[in-house]
Formats: C-alpha cells, sequence, structure tokens
C-alpha cells in the first residue's frame, strides 16, 4: 500500500503518525471501536484495526472516493482482519446515520470540513474516548503566511482549533509530522 500511494500520489499517514497510532491503541486497552473518517486505500486502518482483532473490536471507516473504496475493499480482504466495516459515501452526511458508538474515531479527511466531521463524531464517542484529528497544523501555514490557494483552509483550520479549545476540556495539540490534536471525552 506504501508503494502504491507514492506511485499514485494516495495521501496516507506518515511513519511517525503511524507509529504514535499504535501506540496510543495498544495502550489504551478500552479501545475496541473505531471510526475512521478518510479511509483512502485502507492503509490506517489496516494499521488500527491490527491492533484490535484480540479485543474483538470494529473498525468502521468511511471514504468518498469509489475507487479508493474499492482499492480498500481489496487490500482489507488480502489482510484477513475481521471486523472491518466500509462506506462509500460522504462523512459529512454518513457519521450522522450511524447507529453505534465509538472508543476512538480518526479523521483524517477533508481539512475544511474537520469541524462538521468533530461535531458529528464526537456525540458517538464514549465517555473516556478520544478523537485524533490529523494533519491540524496544515504544514505549518497555520502560523505563517500562507499561499493564496489556501487561505480558506487555512482560515478554517484556525476557527476549528480555536473552537475545539473553547468548547473541550480536554485537548493536546502535537507538534507529530503535520500536526495532531487529541481531545478526549472526560469521564
Ligand atoms: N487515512 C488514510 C490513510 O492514512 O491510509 C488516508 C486518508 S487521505 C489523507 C484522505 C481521504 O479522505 C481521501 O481518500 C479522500 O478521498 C477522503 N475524503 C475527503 N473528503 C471526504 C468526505 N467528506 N467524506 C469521506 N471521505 C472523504
Amino acid at each position: 500500500i506504501e508503494k502504491d500511494a507514492e506511485i499514485n500520489n494516495v495521501p496516507i499517514i506518515s511513519k511517525e503518525i503511524r507509529e504514535y497510532l499504535k501506540f496510543i491503541i495498544r495502550t489504551n486497552k478500552n479501545i475496541k471501536n473505531i471510526l475512521e473518517v478518510g479511509t483512502a486505500t485502507g492503509y490506517s486502518g489496516i494499521i488500527m484495526s491490527e491492533e484490535i482483532q484480540d479485543r474483538n473490536g470494529n473498525l468502521t471507516t468511511i471514504e468518498i472516493d469509489g475507487d479508493r473504496f474499492k482499492i480498500a475493499q481489496s487490500n482489507f480482504e488480502k489482510s484477513n482482519l475481521k471486523g472491518i466495516e466500509q462506506i462509500l459515501g460522504d462523512a459529512t452526511e454518513e457519521i450522522e446515520k450511524l447507529n453505534k458508538t465509538f472508543d476512538f474515531i480518526f479523521i483524517d479527511a477533508a481539512k475544511g470540513q474537520y469541524k462538521k466531521f468533530f461535531e458529528d463524531s464526537y456525540k458517538l464517542l464514549n465517555e473516556g474516548g478520544i478523537v485524533f484529528i490529523d494533519n491540524i497544523l496544515f504544514r505549518g501555514y497555520l502560523y505563517k503566511e500562507s499561499p493564496k490557494r489556501f487561505k480558506t483552509i487555512v482560515k478554517r483550520l484556525n476557527e476549528f482549533i480555536d473552537y475545539i479549545y473553547e468548547n473541550f476540556d480536554s485537548v493536546t495539540l502535537l507538534p507529530i509530522s503535520d500536526g495532531v490534536m487529541l481531545v478526549s471525552k472526560i469521564i
């Protein structure tokens, strides 16, 4: 999947994020059910699903692009992992339709929609659960002059970060890779 991502320009999580995801899920034994927003070709989904196999956990993962959805389907089949449910559709509509709750939510899709993804999925987060938001620092553009074409995304990300700090209590922003924000639901 890594090679294919490089050749076909599929944006997948960095090595640092991969290891940090594994670390968090492995050390939080209560994480069983995971929601991923942004499947792409299934790379991060496989990494997370591996960690919850011996907990009988489930991964629900949403992707908007039909071609990527199919590639992910084939990769998941090859992986022989249990408990993976794929959803093809726009997460701004699909999360609201879900009828389950999660211990861990990984947001890794369109940055302009982070607030919507977050608000919809946080409602489904179990107490003690964690939302992990990738690429929150967007190549550092949040703290320096950004190219014109990125202005809207940067504005939206800044607003999103302010919204999180103003409304939630247990928040961390880490400069790992392209920036990670963690929000937990306090028990
Ligand atoms: N998590 C993947 C991994 O590391 O293997 C990478 C995900 S990639 C950065 C972002 C993906 O989100 C893309 O495949 C894109 O098509 C998808 N996406 C963007 N907007 C979306 C939306 N509104 N709903 C669902 N998927 C979306």
